[in-house]
């Protein structure tokens, strides 16, 4: 008897466990979708970034250190200040929390969005579909475009001069592509930052430092002998900016870039833009661009 019961027993628990297998290692390739529908319950297990924002008391932002008037360091305080630490204050006061900045560069500010060190960088980033893969973007906060600098009787006018030249500008920059594009004749040099990249032209090193004209301005303008240096040419590219944001993060997305809008409706953002890109700046740069408000 027992013989009989046995064999049907064996293979229909073979059978559940191979329906199970199955289901189990099947279902989250097949259908994405069941995949996606066990997201929510996790994420609603956990805090989102918004409400871990709020409840930590401080928004942790990723700021240049060494980019006029964006982000640099303030000599008689030793604070990072300039527009883009402004634009966070304006996101942490909407909160209600307090601003921690931390000293990024172009090759750190994605990783440290990926890794949550940060939680916003505003650091001069184009956003990009490349740049999309590991963490998202608010809407564009601050339009500019690629160009050179070059030493003021150098003979250089524009990119097509550079083949065969060197040129500076920072490592993991999308400078360092545009450039390539533009002039595929000439050598690119990645510095850490543009500070570095701005030493090598006057040391002759370099014969161009290229990014955003913005930066360039910074540069030139900031340097002791302004009048030695010529932002030339052409733009090569649109750099439209973004805030970085954590992935798939998408309250905290919607609170940056509702409050991105209103700054621009309200006048507050044209305030911190005429600040330190205003007429009477160093780094007049006409806002020219109108913000993505949506209805
Ligand atoms: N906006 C460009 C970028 O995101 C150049 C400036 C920078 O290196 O931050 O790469």
């Amino acid at each position: 008897m027992l013989k009989t019961f046995t064999k049907p027993l064996v293979l229909l628990v073979a059978a559940i466990a191979l329906m199970a297998f199955m289901g189990c290692s099947q279902a989250p390739e097949q259908t994405g979708q069941k995949a996606e529908q066990a997201a929510p319950a996790d994420q609603a297990a956990a805090k989102d970034r918004l409400e871990a924002v709020k409840e930590k008391g401080v928004l942790t932002v990723g700021v240049k250190d060494a980019v006029v008037p964006f982000g640099y360091v303030d000599e008689a305080t030793n604070q990072i200040i300039g527009f883009d630490v402004d634009v966070c204050k304006y996101l942490a006061d909407e909160l209600g929390v307090k601003l921690d900045v931390k000293a990024v560069t172009s090759a750190t500010r994605i990783p440290m969005v990926a890794q949550g060190s940060i939680d916003v960088a505003a650091a001069t980033m184009t956003h990009k579909i490349a740049r999309d893969d590991v963490i998202d973007f608010s809407i564009t906060y601050f339009m500019d475009g690629q160009k050179i600098l070059v030493a003021k009787d150098g003979g250089i006018t524009s990119v097509d001069d550079l083949a065969g030249k060197k040129v500076g500008t920072a490592k993991g920059s999308t400078s360092e592509k545009n450039i390539k594009a533009a002039q595929p004749e000439c050598t690119v040099l990645s510095f850490e930052g543009y500070p570095q990249a701005f030493l090598a032209l006057k040391q002759g090193k370099v014969a161009a430092v290229t990014t955003d004209s913005t930066i360039l301005l910074g540069l030139k303008n900031s340097d002791e002998n302004p009048d030695n240096w010529v932002i030339a040419g052409d733009y090569i590219s649109a750099e439209p900016y973004g805030l970085g944001l954590p992935e798939n993060e998408s309250n905290f997305r919607d609170f940056v870039n509702a409050t991105l809008m209103k700054m621009w409706r309200n006048g507050d953002y044209e305030k911190i833009y005429n600040k330190w890109f205003g007429q009477d700046t160093k780094y007049y740069l006409p806002l020219t661009w109108q913000m993505e408000l949506w209805p």
